[in-house]
């Protein structure tokens, strides 16, 4: 299936293998479920995704690995969430995609003179979070993604540094909003009315959900 992630980035997905989950399975037995990041692009992303050699945000990943979920397993939800008013258990059943709202990417973009693109070179990206991992990596990312100031372009990762830690404070802050407004995003919280008590909470999904067991919310 294509999954589009943003204006200039569609990607094919391909459906995971039976071997798949058996390799998943295998590794977090080895690793005694400290799983990284790189474990689960390696086995659960890379082989089932096309292209897999461009840059792909935390957001983008995780709405990646939710559509392979989805063409893959069985996407049929069913979980229960104790009710935060009246603490009884509410069953809910949906579709895997019924908990997430994903948003696209809106680069490129110009906003208030500034030019934002999507990060062209993972290896520039790796090469630019390695050179900088002391300083703030979301920050260092963000700044990966601003294009032109005023139509005017960067020379380096560094002068973009530079411009940023030279902003007012909150001019800095609106940067980061910006930024946020401008860029994928997942959604994983999870309204419902309680059967009981007719208390309507909000949950979310802390972590990528866990691919071969059940979801686990927890009340925001
Ligand atoms: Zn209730």
């Amino acid at each position: 299936m294509e999954l589009t992630l943003g204006k200039n980035k569609t990607v094919t997905l391909k459906p995971w293998k039976t071997k798949t989950k058996k390799d998943f399975l295998n590794i977090i037995k080895k690793k005694e479920k400290n799983l990284s990041e790189e474990d689960i692009l390696e086995v659960l992303i890379n082989p089932y995704v096309e292209p897999n050699d461009i840059y792909f945000s935390d957001d983008e990943l995780q709405w990646i690995l939710i559509n392979l979920r989805n063409i893959s397993i069985d996407n049929n939800m069913k979980f229960l969430i104790e009710c935060s008013n009246c603490n009884e258990d509410i069953l809910v059943e949906c579709k895997l995609l019924d908990l997430v709202q994903f948003r696209e990417n809106q680069y490129p973009i110009i906003k208030n003179e500034r030019g934002w693109k999507d990060i062209e070179s993972l290896q520039d990206y790796k090469k630019g979070i390695k050179q900088y991992s002391d300083e703030f990596p979301k920050n260092i990312e963000m700044l990966m993604h601003l294009d032109t100031v005023e139509g005017k372009k960067f020379n380096s990762l560094a002068e973009k540094i530079e411009y940023f830690e030279d902003l007012d404070l909150l001019e800095g802050n609106k940067i980061v909003d910006e930024y946020n407004e401008v860029k994928s995003k997942i959604d994983l919280s999870y309204k419902t009315k309680c059967p009981h008590c007719d208390y309507e909470g909000k949950y979310i999904f802390e972590e990528l959900p866990n691919f071969f067991e059940p979801l686990l919310p927890k009340e925001l």
